[in-house]
């Protein structure tokens, strides 16, 4: 999993970085952990953010956080700390190429259904890094170098609103993909 704070885009679709946002460290890494994803990895391209979540990140394992609520170590140890979406891709490949996977509430022409990439997972493959936008979604450019655009979570709802926040929209992703039934 990758969750990017560089290159996302703003409401005016301008391509912009965010802040770190705590709570997402330990929720989505809690539902990854949960999925048996590897890593969560953390894209940021600002040392001190990298820095923040890396305090986070430690608190977690080896300080009073470990202490008081042990069960948050293992999560938080999914987390890997990086500059950019291409250092998470390499890291993740350990040599070989990963795949590219993002996410979006957008529909678009070419995706590929839940069910579908629950197939593609449990078969044989090359590593996936799944990606999570923030601000208001991932920007162009790393659609436009995924191998996998998964389906967006539709809405029932006459209006179609399905704007998740992407800490609820991961844990939906993961359970389709992922899930034991
Ligand atoms: N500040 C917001 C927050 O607190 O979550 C960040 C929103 S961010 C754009 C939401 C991310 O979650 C998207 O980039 C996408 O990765 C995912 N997401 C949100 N709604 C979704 C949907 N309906 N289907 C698929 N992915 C969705």
């Amino acid at each position: 999993v990758a969750l990017v704070h560089y290159p996302v885009i703003d409401r005016s679709r301008d391509v912009v970085t965010t802040a770190i946002t705590n709570i997402d460290l330990h929720d989505i890494s809690r539902s990854a952990h949960t999925y048996g994803f590897e890593h969560v990895y953390i894209v940021h391209p600002i040392a001190a953010q990298r820095e923040l979540a890396e305090r986070v990140r430690t608190h977690w394992i080896d300080g009073s956080g470990a202490k008081r609520i042990p069960d948050r170590r293992a999560p938080m140890e999914t987390l890997a700390i990086v500059n950019t979406l291409e250092d998470a891709l390499r890291e993740h490949g350990r040599g070989e190429t990963s795949e590219l996977w993002v996410t979006s509430a957008s529909v678009a022409p070419n995706v590929v259904e839940h069910a579908a990439g629950c197939e593609l997972l449990a078969g044989e493959g090359p590593p996936v890094l799944l990606a999570f936008g923030t601000g208001w979604g991932l920007a162009d450019s790393v659609f436009g170098a995924a191998h996998v655009r998964l389906a967006p979570i539709l809405s029932p709802r006459g209006d179609g609103y399905n704007h998740l926040s992407v800490r609820a929209a991961a844990a939906i992703i993961f359970d389709r993909l992922l899930g034991r039934r």
